[in-house]
């Protein structure tokens, strides 16, 4: 059997599930669970590929909801990995259902190409990437030591092989200041609210001179209690992004400062802490990548190895490209004015163009794996190119 008829074949194990996985997704969509939570998502996920020969290991990394299911025949070890986890009050607005049916359909199609050449294919259950970082959990804890690829694919508004993501890390700031009368002894109070403002205005200002790509944005979470109570606390939560780590932390030591500056402009007191987690860049594997965009476009999307147009965040799958060879593309399953992380990005989770993506990035995927298995000369490409960037 030659290579284009095993793809073939893979694809069309794709069309014959296309029911199941397509219900799978659409019960993950309309039970959404956050980070950390995704105990029914992980129980379908795994029952689907028990059922479908793969062996499954739970709670791995010490997080219940992350999971190893494993169909091995030797190397390579190729790793497709599965997102489930749904955003506070707006549910699958980043369309992680599709991305875990995909991956296991990918997964069980990918079985084929194994059997003909050998190779294992695992398929990684990762939770709470929105906020928590959970790659960048595992990958701490060895979850993905061992994998020469890894793989994965994300809805959005553009067919993209190798899309860009930025580091990332979160941090919280509080000013403590002193409550009083604000009109009867207003010059008994420190505004602690003040000082947040202040800090605002610094790093708008800072904006302006910090390199392109790098972004700064917040939320104010306590800002006072009442009008005429000069406000004692004030908490904000923020993030801070640049295009590589070594910028980000020059970054961070700038953000902090505009705080430091409001601290003792304001009088107020200041306590910060970064987040525990930090989300590395992504590093696209251009060789991989192009393999997938062939396959992709086999089945009529055009793609793009990267669109300068596109918008990007972070991801934890950047932690996962620090370590393996590893692509993060994007299947288009809306309009491209639709934004991800909203009410409409929610609803295309949950429609047939989504549905059209799930199975094409499943079909794409399992051929991306024909390719690699069949082809131990690619597979070294692909580990040379990650080496030389290093
Ligand atoms: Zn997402
Ligand atoms: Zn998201």
């Amino acid at each position: 059997m030659d290579i284009d008829e095993l793809k073939a074949r893979v694809s069309s194990q794709i069309d014959a599930r296309r029911h199941q996985l397509n219900e799978l997704s659409l019960r993950i969509h309309s039970n959404p669970e956050l980070g950390f939570q995704e105990n029914k998502a992980v129980a379908w996920l795994t029952q689907y590929l028990e059922e479908n020969g793969f062996s499954i290991e739970r709670g791995i990394c010490e997080l219940p909801t992350a999971f190893r299911g494993s169909y091995r025949k030797g190397k390579p070890a190729i790793a497709i990995l599965a997102e489930y986890d749904a955003l506070p009050k707006l549910g699958h607005a980043c369309g992680h259902n599709l991305i875990a049916a995909s991956a296991v359909g990918a997964g069980v199609a990918s079985k084929l190409a194994i059997d003909r050449f050998g190779g294992s294919i695992l398929v990684i259950g990762t939770p709470a990437e929105e906020v928590e970082g959970g790659k960048a959990i595992m990958a701490q804890r060895g979850g993905f030591d061992n994998l020469d690829i890894a793989m994965m694919v994300h809805p959005g508004v553009l067919d993209t092989a190798a899309t860009q993501a930025l580091a990332c890390q979160a941090l919280e700031a509080e000013f403590f200041g002193k409550a009083a009368h604000s009109a009867a002894r207003p010059e008994a109070g420190i505004n602690a609210l003040e000082a947040m403002l202040q800090s605002f205005i610094a790093i708008n200002s800072l904006r302006q001179h910090i390199r392109d790509k790098a972004r700064i944005h917040g939320i104010i979470t306590d800002g006072g209690e009442a009008a005429n109570i000069v406000p004692a606390h004030s908490a904000g939560v923020f993030l801070v992004r640049a295009k590589n780590n070594i910028y980000l932390d020059e970054l961070k030591q700038k953000v902090i400062n505009c705080f430091i500056g409001a601290a003792t402009a304001s009088g107020a007191r200041l306590e910060y802490r970064w987040g525990d987690v930090s989300y590395a860049p992504m590093r696209s594997n251009l060789t991989l990548a192009r393999l997938f965009r062939r396959n992709m476009q086999s089945l009529g999307r055009k793609v793009r190895l990267t669109d300068p147009s596109s918008g990007f965040g972070s991801t934890d799958m950047g932690n996962v490209s620090q370590l393996v060879p590893s692509i993060h593309p994007e299947v288009a399953i809306a309009p491209k004015e639709v934004s991800t992380h909203s009410p409409q990005f929610a609803s295309a989770a949950a429609s047939e163009a989504g549905s059209q993506g799930l199975f094409d990035a499943a079909k794409a995927l399992a051929m991306t794996v024909v390719d690699l298995v069949a082809s131990p000369e690619i597979v070294t490409k692909i580990k040379e190119e990650f080496r030389q960037g290093k």
